[in-house]
């Protein structure tokens, strides 16, 4: 015997045993999905070999009819769902058994409040998949090969699902995998044939390899066989090939669940059949609800593509863009070849003519949600608005349609959570308006209170809050919206154009001349930090904020970048000053040098504290605000 083929006995990652507990207390309501998830793993690896076997043929071994077979016995109490797919190496299952992939883990329990119902909710999207066979078994056996290996590369796995499993290697004739399940004792509605029947046909109805159970139920003219006969209990026609009309909304929500693990209904489908000469079905979906791994780099996407039926491959990229990830479902071509492989897809224009047809389809979809039903549109929006913000910069020819589902908190509104979009604000625009104004921040608090705004705040002027991070890379794409440029209120000379009457430029212009004295002597202090100086338009209350010009990158997006240890550029700021406020008033008169190099320094970090930035020298702020306020006191 082999080292390899010795007994081990192995703990579950700490993380399994937490998830596997939840599993069984949260999902108990709705034990019976335990066989949807069983199932839909080995028609998953019957597909699998059937794609492997494509390039590979011996992997059929003589067995050349995938299926998937599911047998119960009364007196052991067993219940077994077996398969002649891809099946799986010794390290197969340790690594895909005994662990959840690692960022899914780590994120679920990032997420997980100790609130039972709301975890369990969590659970749903998670997907535990397999762990679901300990809702309604107490000990779970697997065996499993390899398709490809010899016999004695079996591999046999138990557990009692407390933590700990065994492993070791068995002689395993048939390829691919047996999941027999040890019901509890009060579980024993598993182990008759026609609740099973009902449980398959409601949730693998649409699964096309075949689900058999034994024949049990013979007419009276039929004899019982010797040796057991299988029948076929699942109907297996591809759901997505049947005709609207004829499909109800809860066989779509059924199917959506299969396709994409979710527990959950979606919030809307497009189901379309093109003809021609690339024909295809695509069935799509947008999720009620983010998926943990939507921000994970490595994210797999959620299109499944199937030529004629077959299936060939999951999370194929190349079926929709990056920006639209959250879309899950079927894309069926009839013009593939069979054989399509990722290589293929990266260059094939069928496959282009799809999925720029499905993405306009899904934004369709949208745009009627968003004009139909606005409060659905928002609970869209909250849940996938940040992906949605990266198609401008990514999908430059549905930059229009993109633009037209943004939404932004506003200062239209009394709260963030309300959000406006493009269009709602141009038709509020004032007269002699001609941009459409908006700020950056790192969190909706300091965009809203943001010294930047105070003029236009008093000039009854709405501004777009934009507090996500991708914004700073939306607003570099987004660049106009129905012929009216996007303006960053906190970039270059604020110029209000026909919002300001002739006297005010004046007053500005003549304040610059007066105030030049000023300018220079707080230019000499501040020469290492600032740029330039300037008498500010912006400020109403604020004695002082900062501003880049038009071109140089924003302050937030320079601390974005720094947050996520990337270089940004030093740029240094214009520190604008308004002329009006007391405290600049006290600094014009204030003969004192050193006094006014503290006063001045203090403006500056306020500044720079007022819209969400970092001091380089905190202590040294708290130091001369101090001294200034003991000054104060008189002492
Ligand atoms: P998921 O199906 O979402 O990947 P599961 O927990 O259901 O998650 O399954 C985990 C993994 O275990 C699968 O991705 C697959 O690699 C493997 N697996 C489970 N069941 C089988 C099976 N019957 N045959 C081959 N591999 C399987
Ligand atoms: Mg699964």
């Amino acid at each position: 015997m082999t080292v390899e083929a010795q007994k081990e006995t192995l703990d579950f990652q700490a993380e399994v045993s937490q998830v596997l507990n939840l599993v069984i207390r949260s999902l108990y309501s709705n034990k019976e999905i335990f066989l949807r998830e069983l199932i839909s793993n080995a028609s998953d690896a019957a597909e699998k070999l059937r794609f492997e076997a494509l390039t590979d043929e011996a992997l059929f071994e003589e067995d050349p009819e995938l299926k998937v077979r599911v047998t119960y016995d009364k007196e052991a109490g067993t219940l077994t769902i077996s398969d002649n797919g891809i099946g799986m190496s010794r390290q197969d299952v340790t690594e895909t058994i005994g662990t959840i992939a690692s960022s899914g883990t780590r994120k679920f329990f990032e997420a997980m409040s100790g609130d039972q119902a709301k975890d369990s909710e969590l659970i749903g999207q998670f997907g535990v998949g397999f762990y679901s066979a300990f809702i309604v078994a107490d000990k779970v056996t697997l065996k499993t090969r390899r398709a490809g290996l010899g016999h004695e590369h079996g591999v046999q796995w138990v557990s009692e699902g407390q933590g700990s499993y065994s492993i070791e290697n068995i002689d395993k004739p048939s390829r691919g995998t047996d999941v027999i399940l040890h019901l509890r004792e009060d579980e024993n509605e598993f182990l008759e044939g026609f609740r099973l029947r009902n449980i398959i046909s409601k949730f693998s109805d649409h699964i096309t390899m075949p689900v058999e159970m034994e024949k049990e139920f013979y007419g009276e003219d039929e004899e019982k066989p010797e040796t057991a006969e299988y029948e076929r209990v699942n109907t297996g026609t591809a759901l997505w090939m049947r005709s609207r009309s004829e499909i109800s909304d809860e066989e779509y929500n059924e199917f959506y669940k299969h396709v994409s693990h979710d527990f959950e209904d979606p919030l809307l489908h497009v189901h379309n059949r093109v003809e021609g000469n690339n024909e295809y079905t695509a069935l799509l979906f947008v999720p009620a609800r983010a998926p943990f791994d939507l921000w994970d780099r490595d994210q797999k996407h959620g299109v499944k593509l199937f030529v004629r039926r077959v299936f060939i491959m999951d999370e194929a990229e190349k079926l929709m863009p990056r920006y639209m990830r959250f879309v899950k479902g079927v894309v069926d071509s009839d013009d593939l070849p069979l054989n399509v492989s990722r290589e293929i897809l990266q260059h094939n224009r069928k496959i282009d003519t799809i999925r720029q047809a499905n993405v306009k389809r899904v934004l369709g979809a949208l745009e009627k949600l968003a004009e139909n039903d606005k409060e659905k549109y928002q609970e869209f929006w909250d849940q996938f608005g940040k992906v949605l913000k990266e198609g401008p910069a990514e999908d430059f020819a549905n930059k229009e349609k993109i633009s037209a589902l943004l939404r932004f908190a506003s200062t239209h509104n009394e709260q963030d959570e309300q959000t406006v979009s493009l269009a709602d604000y141009v038709a509020r625009m004032r007269e002699g308006q001609d941009k459409i104004y908006y700020i950056t921040a790192d969190s909706a608090a300091a965009a809203r209170f943001s010294p930047h705004l105070e003029v236009l705040k008093k000039k009854g002027i709405e501004v777009l809050l934009l507090s996500d991070r991708v914004d700073e890379w939306l607003v570099t794409s987004l660049t106009e919206f129905d012929g009216k440029s996007l303006q960053s209120v906190a970039k270059g000379e604020l110029d209000l154009g026909e919002l300001e009457d002739k006297e005010e430029q004046e007053s500005q212009e003549q304040q610059a001349e007066e105030h030049k004295a000023l300018l220079d002597r707080m230019q000499q202090v501040l020469q290492e930090s600032v740029k330039e100086i300037r008498i500010s338009q912006r400020l109403t209350d604020s004695p002082a904020c900062l501003v880049v010009e038009e071109h140089d990158m924003s302050a937030n997006l320079a601390r974005v970048l720094k947050s996520v240890g990337q270089d940004a550029p030093q740029t240094k700021p214009i520190m604008e000053v308004n002329a009006t406020h007391p405290l600049v008033v006290q600094l014009e008169n204030e003969a004192d040098e050193e006094r006014f190099g503290d006063l001045s320094k203090v403006l500056f970090d306020q500044a720079q504290l007022a819209e969400g930035g970092q001091l380089d020298d905190p202590a040294a702020f708290v130091r001369r605000l101090n001294s200034l306020m003991l000054k104060l006191a008189g002492q």
